[in-house]
């Protein structure tokens, strides 16, 4: 598992299973003849997109960015559409850390899309599922989570009942931003969904920031280059701009849950890379 301290705060990317998405989706209207130079593709034109939830242990606490693919949570058809080759095995990455479950304190949740949320429960028997994380407090935007549980004729294809009813006593939404804990902030930026949110740290001179699905690969550092499935893009490019900004200036750190290649990636105030943190490839992939 590939770690990184920035600051007070120690980042280890978990196993949370991988999906392949068409290429075009993800990259909008950017034509393939650019973004294949980017980020490489298979023959059916699908490109390899993890599900890795970030734990970030910081001032005793454990929380984690995200909870990854799930387990069981997909019919073999979705599996299929979606190129979900790998379901979650976050329960065998925390043990390889000596915790479980049980041991984290915090969710932090983007947003609710099934990439992100099918982890946060799990299937007990034929119909039941329950939470994952029961010792956990759930962050998400207050907009996120009502959208949520009231989805749109589009946004109920990817924001499932199974994935935020056994949940609801543990979930606490925020408005448009919250500090965590110190130094570690949640922001609404809307764009990728409406309650999309990003997250940001800073310890003195040390900085990361999770820009979720308006970046979500190395490959989506152009500013414009944002994803079809987003569903208000121009917002997505602006609040793109802004933070990217903020974290060139910063020196930040910028993280990944989607990528397959480099968990993490530090530009200079040009936005040119100054350091990587790559993902290691394992016999089984
Ligand atoms: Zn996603």
């Amino acid at each position: 598992m590939e770690t990184l301290q920035i600051g007070r705060a120690k980042l280890t990317w978990l196993s949370g299973g991988v999906t392949h998405l068409d290429g075009g989706s993800m990259f909008g209207v950017v034509p393939k003849a650019l973004w294949e130079k980017k980020y490489p593709h298979n023959d059916k034109n699908q490109i390899e997109l993890r599900t890795d939830p970030i734990l970030i242990e910081l001032d005793g606490w454990y929380l984690l960015i995200d909870s990854g693919i799930g387990l069981n949570k997909l019919s073999d058809k979705q599996k299929r559409n979606f190129g979900v080759l790998e379901e979650t095995k976050l329960e065998a990455s925390l043990s390889e850390l000596g915790l479980t479950v049980d041991d984290i304190d915090i969710v932090l949740m983007t947003h609710l899309h099934y990439d992100h949320a099918n982890g946060l429960t799990k299937l007990i028997n034929e119909e039941a599922h329950e939470s994952v994380f029961q010792n956990a407090k759930i962050y998400v935007s207050q907009v996120e989570w009502d959208e949520m549980r009231h989805p749109n004729i589009r946004s109920v294809n990817t924001y499932w009942e199974k994935n935020w009813k056994p949940i609801v006593d543990q979930v606490y939404p925020f408005k448009e931003k919250i500090e965590i804990l110190p130094g570690l902030t949640m922001i609404h930026t809307g764009g990728h969904s409406d309650g999309h949110a990003v997250i940001h740290f800073q310890d003195e001179a040390d900085s990361f920031l999770h820009m979720a699905d308006i970046m979500p690969t190395h490959a989506h550092q152009n500013k414009l280059w944002v994803l079809a499935y987003d569903d208000y893009p121009v917002q997505s490019v602006l609040q793109k701009e802004y933070w990217m900004e903020q974290g060139y200036k910063e020196n930040a750190w910028f993280t990944f849950y989607h990528d397959a290649y480099f968990r993490a990636i530090k530009f200079n105030e040009q936005g040119e890379k100054v350091d990587q943190l790559e993902r290691l490839r394992h016999a089984y992939d």
